[in-house]
């Protein structure tokens, strides 16, 4: 009853041109889609389109992160850069309005892991489905399996890394452009690109969900898994409450539960930005002096369509749409 009292007292953040209605005597913002780095630019505009239309936030949150998957030049998706083996797997991971939830890892020559998430959440009894397993059973829904092999862009940059085959498992930080190893420098105008998209939304009738796709760190180690296809890590969804993505050093958001500790902190009334940078703070202390070596990042909407976000490193940004006319990038404030 207090936390709720508490959760009734959040500030809005005063986005008074913005769409609003009323939930529980507070204004809404709503419908909303936030997305994580520039490519969530893209991928909100197919999120808005259904949200837009009064769809499900699930939809959204599914459609949105699938053009991603597909988007040449991004590190998500088939696309992406390989494991150290030279094999491009994949982890995604969706969750419901109704806690329903659904994830895949180790996920080798299927187009959309996301899709197959979601019927690992509505046609299984189970969560988590990984590697071979995941998939078959992705066959068995009728999903095709693709050709084997990388994509040009991927086969460069695997050629590249394998020269001095340096194990160096650092995820990409945006503020070190020079950085070499676990980076996916992709772009040919030089712009940084990322393994990963998450995504969140509130939808018209005051519903949320999240979806977080990947393909992890480039040239990872042989069946590592990060945060992004773990529910509680890289995702999580109440919809009492709100629902947080992560990206970054998957290993150190698992580390602190990330994203389930997001909800937990803004359940107790902190609001979505103060909830992630408590989460952050707290990967920080753990990880001390090396935290400069890895970048992590955290993005949140409350159940009133608050929305903010928290990193480690200067060079997170994330996509934020209200409307047609309003899908931008927002740069993330940051602790180091
Ligand atoms: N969190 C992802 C992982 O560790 C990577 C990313 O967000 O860039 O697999």
């Amino acid at each position: 009853m207090l936390a709720r009292r508490k959760f009734l007292q959040l500030s809005s953040l005063g986005l008074s041109s913005l769409p609003f209605s009323s939930f529980n005597n507070k204004q809404v913002q709503k419908p909303l889609v936030l997305s994580t780095w520039d490519a969530g630019i893209n991928a909100n505009k197919a999120a808005w389109k259904v949200l837009r239309n009064n769809g499900r936030a699930l939809d959204a949150v599914e459609q949105g992160v699938m053009v991603t998957e597909l988007e040449r030049n991004c590190c998500v998706g088939l696309g992406a850069n390989p494991d150290r083996d030279g094999h491009v797997t994949l982890d995604a991971s969706i969750m419901d309005e109704f806690s329903n939830c659904g994830s895949v890892a180790f996920l080798e020559r299927i187009k959309h892991p996301i899709q197959v998430a979601r019927k690992v959440m509505e046609n299984t009894p189970h969560v988590m489905l990984v590697g071979e397993g995941a998939q078959q059973f992705a066959l068995s829904q009728g999903f095709i399996l693709e050709k084997d092999g990388l994509s040009p862009e991927a086969e460069k940059e695997y050629k590249k890394w394998l020269e001095k085959s340096e194990y160096k498992p650092v995820i990409n930080i945006e503020n070190k452009k020079n950085q070499q190893a676990f980076a996916p420098t992709r772009l040919s105008n030089g712009d940084w690109n990322h393994d990963t998209i998450g995504m969140i939304a509130l939808d018209a009738a005051g519903n949320l969900s999240g979806s977080c796709t990947t393909s992890g760190m480039g040239f990872k180690m042989r069946g590592r898994v990060g945060d992004s296809p773990i529910i509680g890590a890289g995702l999580f969804v109440d919809n009492e409450v709100g629902a947080a993505v992560a990206t970054g050093q998957g290993e150190d958001i698992i580390r602190v539960g990330g994203s389930h500790a997001v909800i937990e902190l803004m359940r107790q009334g902190l609001s979505p930005e103060a909830a992630c940078k408590k989460v952050i703070e707290r990967l920080l202390k753990i990880k001390g002096d090396q935290a400069k070596n890895i970048q992590a990042a955290i993005i949140a909407i409350n159940k009133n369509g608050e929305y903010g976000s928290y990193c480690l490193q200067k060079g997170f940004d994330y996509a934020v749409c209200t409307s047609d006319q309003n899908n931008r990038l927002v740069s993330a404030k940051f602790l180091i």
